[in-house]
């Protein structure tokens, strides 16, 4: 398979302001964290939005998000050397 090789580096880093509350459920009292508009492995850190969402919702968002990841494209991102964060620990311990 060909595939043409995007220099995630070569884009900016765009991070939104918080908008306050969570961007899912609307809770503005628990703590958020910072919420990839494009999961991480798919554009590591090219956009997201600081302090959006809430543990809760994170839990499900997670669950969905690696679903698809491993499950569905999983292969595809090994073959083309996709941003991992489970790549980025093993390399750091290496
Ligand atoms: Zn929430």
């Amino acid at each position: 398979m060909k595939s043409d090789e995007i220099d995630l580096d070569a884009y900016a880093r765009t991070k939104l302001p918080s908008p306050g509350l969570c961007i899912y459920c609307g809770n503005d009292k628990l703590k958020r964290s910072e919420e990839h508009v494009i999961p991480y492995a798919m554009g590591a850190d090219v956009l997201s939005i600081l302090d959006a969402s809430c543990g809760e919702c994170q839990k499900i968002i997670n669950k969905y998000e690696q679903g698809f990841l491993i499950n569905q494209i999983g292969p595809f991102r090994g073959a083309i050397g996709a941003p991992s964060r489970t790549q980025k620990k093993k390399e750091k311990t290496a």
